[in-house]
């Protein structure tokens, strides 16, 4: 069979010809690809057609990303009417050399490239009109003269025939000089669409005759005196000229398995889905167009390929078995969910469905349809991490609730009690009393209040800033001053790094530690000390102290809502260390106490080491 025609880079006086009837849009496509080619390298481009064709070629180019009107200004482009031209051309019936060579030669010029060597390409319909109005001597002496014209320069021609290749004039004697007059027939039909038709059709219709057919077609076929011809075009003559008696039937046949085709063909590239035929290995067969939407390739960078290649590495082995199982189940659809990865490298999620046809006579591979999914599966990631956390701040919700009510109650219960007593109090000194004790309840739940209103405040957006520690301790120690000062501590602080953090939360959390040294001193006086250690990835602060210190059994429990292991003896909520747990842990890190009653304790907590800003400057040592 003959090899397929040049259509992207024919040769300097290719002359090309297509017949269209039986695919006007083959026509189309083809000749827009000829002329692209031809813009691409700057060659002048001579379109005389019908005005219903030159409108398709035009909308092509522009389909493919050209601007023929810019090509048309530049006089890289003519588009002349081929009615009009061919008058031109004529006298009589006859065409007239000497007009033709006048009227074409003069479109050429004002086309051809300054820089001669570029040549031009035309598209011409001129033969064809003759052809359809049965003037078939004057269509080949018409050929003739643009053979005489091509020879003259650096000129290519496509020719446009509407002629039908399943009909019976592609097959009558007119077509072998029409044929003799070209160097290339461009195929009629898309892709190999037109082969397998064509060849599907001589097996049904030849039945057992087809093997000696094929097997003649093979050795006597000679196409030499004619022009290249794809091998569709070149069985349909093959069997008109050998086997006449069934050639109108294999012709029939054919088109009927043509349209079929690409009724198919348009129904699987127009689908949302990509469609991938794979062989039992893996090896893949056909992808549809809609590939390149989810992978980047295009179906000709897949086909050859192996399917697991695209597959995520840590999908294979799933991916692998999802096969076998398929391999294992013919005609079973089963479905998948990969990762596979697109050419630009990014890594999508791809659902699909699978399904085993390779004894299927009419398919003979493995049909897998798929989607992309990558932004579904991000919604669920995302979905189920907001339900985690939802779930986990509703049980949070849940204990501060119950928490808060039980301990705002008590203050309550204190101002129920004495506003009672205050009614049947006998003498203004019980009176003063009643009403000292309800504003100590009501001051008390007022502080209750304030606290859990920082605590639910809380908010952790990320926003991050530097944050010199050594200055943070003192302005903590400073806000602090009058207790300070009524208890005598005083306060070291060895160097301290800078970290990246929310100012205002870290004075809090220091504000806090410090306040209960003082609170919980013992009888000495008291000293607190703050250090620094850098660990590999945090910092770890300490906040010690000399005072009563805290059985282990309570190092957990302290940092709870309202967990105070004294009474009203040192005035105190129970809420500063659940503050510092929840500041310390939405900044990434933990917080825990070492301590032994009598001797004192000390707080540790870590932050994150945040390695840009890190190696920073520990601030200057100071005693307060
Ligand atoms: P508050 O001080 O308001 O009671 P905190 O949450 O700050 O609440 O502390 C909880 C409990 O932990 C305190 O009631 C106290 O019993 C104990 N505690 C906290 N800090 C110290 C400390 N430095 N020394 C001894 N006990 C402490």
């Amino acid at each position: 069979m003959s090899p397929q025609p040049l259509l992207e880079k024919p040769e300097p006086e290719a002359h090309l010809v297509q017949f269209y009837e039986a695919d006007e849009h083959v026509l189309t496509q083809n000749v827009g690809r000829y002329l692209l080619e031809g813009l691409k390298l700057d060659e002048g481009l001579l379109v005389i057609a019908i005005k219903e064709h030159a409108d398709a070629f035009i909308r092509e180019l522009e389909r493919c990303g050209t601007d023929p009107d810019a090509a048309v200004r530049n006089k890289r482009a003519l588009f002349l009417d081929a009615e009009e031209t061919l008058d031109r051309c004529m006298t009589g019936d006859q065409p007239d050399w000497r007009r033709f060579e006048h009227v074409i030669g003069t479109a050429f010029l004002e086309v051809r490239s300054r820089e001669d060597h570029l040549g031009c390409r035309a598209y011409g319909e001129l033969v064809a009109l003759l052809w359809k109005r049965g003037q078939f001597s004057a269509a080949i002496q018409l050929e003739e003269f643009w053979n005489k014209l091509l020879e003259s320069g650096n000129i290519k021609l496509f020719c446009g025939y509407p002629i039908d290749v399943f009909g019976p004039e592609f097959r009558a004697d007119s077509v072998n000089a029409l044929l003799c007059a070209h160097t290339h027939v461009v195929p009629a039909g898309l892709d190999s669409d037109l082969e397998s038709a064509v060849g599907r059709a001589m097996d049904d219709v030849l039945g057992a005759e087809i093997l000696n057919v094929r097997s003649e077609m093979r050795t006597s076929f000679q196409p030499t005196a004619w022009a290249t011809v794809p091998a569709a075009e070149a069985a349909i003559l093959w069997i008109g000229n050998h086997v006449p008696a069934k050639a109108d039937a294999v012709a029939a046949r054919a088109r009927t398995y043509y349209h079929g085709e690409k009724r198919f063909r348009a129904l699987v590239e127009n689908s949302a889905d990509a469609i991938s035929l794979i062989d039992a290995e893996g090896n893949v067969l056909y992808t549809s167009t809609s590939t390149t939407s989810i992978l980047g390739y295009g179906p000709r960078e897949l086909v050859g390929c192996n399917w697991l290649r695209v597959v995520h590495a840590e999908d294979v082995d799933s991916m692998g078995r999802t096969l076998e199982d398929v391999l294992a189940t013919p005609r079973r659809t089963v479905h998948w969910q990969a990762r596979l990865i697109h050419k630009s490298e990014r890594c999508c999620w791809v659902e699909g469905a699978t399904t085993n046809l390779l004894d299927d006579p009419d398919v003979r591979a493995i049909v897998s349809n798929y989607r992309d999914i990558t932004e579904r599966k991000h919604l669920e990631e995302e979905n189920e991490k907001r339900a985690e956390e939802l779930a986990r701040s509703n049980a949070e919700l849940q204990d501060f609730a119950y928490v808060a009510a039980h301990d705002l109650r008590e203050p309550l219960r204190t101002v129920a009690a004495y506003t009672q007593l205050l009614k049947i109090a006998q003498s203004d000194e019980e009176r003063g009393q009643c009403a000292d004790i309800i504003i100590g309840g009501v001051t008390r739940m007022a502080t209750l209040l304030d606290d859990l209103l920082s605590l639910t405040q809380l908010e952790f957006d990320n926003s991050r800033e530097a944050v010199e520690l050594h200055r943070v301790v003192q302005q903590a120690f400073k806000n602090l001053e009058q207790a300070a000062k009524e208890s005598g501590a005083t306060l070291a602080v060895d160097p301290m790094p800078v970290v990246q953090a929310r100012e205002s939360y870290l004075v809090e959390v220091f504000q806090n530690l410090i306040s209960n040294a003082i609170k919980y001193r013992s009888v000495a006086p008291i000293e607190i000390r703050v250090t620094s250690e850098a660990w590999e990835r945090e910092w770890l602060i300490k906040v010690s102290d000399n005072g009563i210190g805290i059985a282990p059994k309570y190092h957990d429990q302290i940092f709870g809502l309202f967990k105070r292991l004294h009474g009203r003896e040192v005035p105190g909520t129970g809420l500063g260390l659940a503050i510092c747990r929840k500041i310390v842990e939405g900044m990434g890190g933990k917080i825990w106490v070492d301590s032994k009653p009598g001797i004192g304790s000390t707080f540790c907590f870590t932050i994150p080491r945040d390695m840009t800003t890190d190696g920073s400057e520990l601030g200057a040592q100071s005693k307060t």
